[in-house]
């Protein structure tokens, strides 16, 4: 994995948490804050890949990392990290809330209901009006009240030092759905909304309160939707992104470093309230 040398000002020495630290776009970004001289705590469900990771951007980078197992969706577990987080780095400076993701359960496998009536030989279709109640419940779960307790646990203190840098991760299907997953589409649309309600909350605290918006990134979370099983082989889904995304390719997730750093770092530093994508020009193209 690469790591681009970028130099943004006074973040050597400041600590980090970042939730779901331990996921695909989640390394890359905690690789980007290791190189910066963040220390970084790598907060995530799975605590034996977060303190992997730790161990192997410690040995790399000589900065201080720490893996951390912790609930995003549990306030004790949060609260617990936060003792142990405090005691081994120090207060936290930035926030980074990666923790989020789709369900199978809550994503149509038809692009419209009209689909579904034109192939209805085809077993386990599922429109809109299949979709599990549990499915959207999980969604909007991890993805909202995960963020939204995450930052109260870790917020106050930084709004109590009038200083820190809370970034969410939102997507592209924040700004206009995405076909087949509406859950993940609104659970992201509340995150811009609540990253705005929030900057304006903490405007005068000394906090700031950003997102990022990514674009299309191949990982686990989306090959299903975007590759073959079999073949590897682009679907239909995969070949549509790419003819929509202007620079004409998927971003790798070291494409989200230089955002993050820049909206962490004192060079944003009257920036609040914005989500900024990061998509190679998707969100700026109509298609046509
Ligand atoms: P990922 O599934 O690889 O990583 C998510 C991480 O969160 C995993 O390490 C997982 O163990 C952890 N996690 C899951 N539930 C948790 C919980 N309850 N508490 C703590 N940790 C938990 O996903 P990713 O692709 O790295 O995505 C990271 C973020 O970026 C997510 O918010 C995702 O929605 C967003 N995003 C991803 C893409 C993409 O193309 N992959 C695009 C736009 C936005």
């Amino acid at each position: 994995m690469m790591t681009n040398d970028f130099s943004f000002p006074g973040l050597a020495g400041r600590t980090c948490v970042i939730s779901g630290g331990a996921g695909i776009l989640g390394q890359a970004i905690c690789k980007g804050l290791a190189g910066a001289g963040i220390q970084t705590a790598i907060l995530d469900i799975n605590m034996e890949s977060a303190a992997r990771l730790a161990g192997d951007l410690q040995s790399e980078f000589k900065t201080r990392c720490i893996g951390i197992g912790a609930n995003v969706l549990i306030r004790e577990s949060l609260e617990n990290a936060r003792e142990k987080i405090l005691a081994e780095l120090g207060p936290v400076d930035f926030l980074i809330n990666g923790a989020g993701g789709n369900s199978a359960k809550a994503t149509t496998t038809v692009e419209t209901h009209h689909d579904a009536s034109l192939d209805a030989s085809l077993p386990d279709q599922k429109t809109f009006f299949d979709l599990d109640q549990a499915g959207f419940q999980f969604v909007f779960d991890l993805n909202f009240t995960g963020t939204v307790l995450t930052t109260q646990v870790f917020g106050e203190d930084m709004a109590q030092r009038g200083s820190g840098v809370i970034l969410n991760i939102s997507s592209m299907n924040s700004f206009r759905p995405l076909t087949k997953i509406p859950a993940y589409s609104a659970a992201k649309a509340s995150i811009n909304n609540f990253t705005q309600w929030l900057s304006v909350h903490l405007a005068q605290s000394g906090v700031r309160v950003n997102a990022i918006a990514p674009g299309f990134f191949l990982t686990d979370q989306n090959r299903f939707l975007l590759t073959e099983k079999e073949t590897g082989a682009p679907t239909t889904r995969g070949k549509k992104i790419i003819a929509n995304t202007p620079m004409g390719k998927y971003g790798q997730p070291e494409d989200l470093q230089g955002a993050v750093l820049f909206l962490l770092s004192e060079a944003s530093s009257f920036i609040t309230g914005i989500i900024l994508p990061v998509d190679g020009g998707y969100s700026a193209y109509g298609g046509v």
